[in-house]
């Protein structure tokens, strides 16, 4: 059960900046940490967002610019959409060394 992207992803995926930001309720963190633990692409989209939260911080930024946060969540949206749009889950043509 992993692997693909269901509803579950595209509803996650508006909570993930908050969840980063440490701005949605228990209950809602509990959600999406238990998602996250299922589902790699959207632990992977977490690490790297967090990673680049943390960036912002070093270089002085309090939080994560909204113009980044909105490139980030676009980026995986449209990965999702590309997934749940393709006839197969598989890989691409030729490898991209994932
Ligand atoms: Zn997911």
């Amino acid at each position: 059960m992993t692997g693909r992207h269901g509803r579950d992803c595209r509803e996650l995926v508006e909570q993930l900046s908050r969840f980063i930001d440490n701005d949605l309720p228990p209950a809602e963190r509990q959600a999406v940490r238990r998602h996250l633990q299922r589902c790699p692409c959207c632990d992977d989209f977490v690490a790297s967002l967090a990673r680049t939260v943390r960036l912002c911080q070093q270089t002085g930024h309090v939080e994560l610019p909204p113009a980044v946060r909105a490139r980030a969540v676009a980026r995986v949206r449209r990965l999702i959409a590309q997934e749940a749009l393709a006839p197969t889950p598989r890989r691409p043509q030729g490898s991209k060394g994932h």
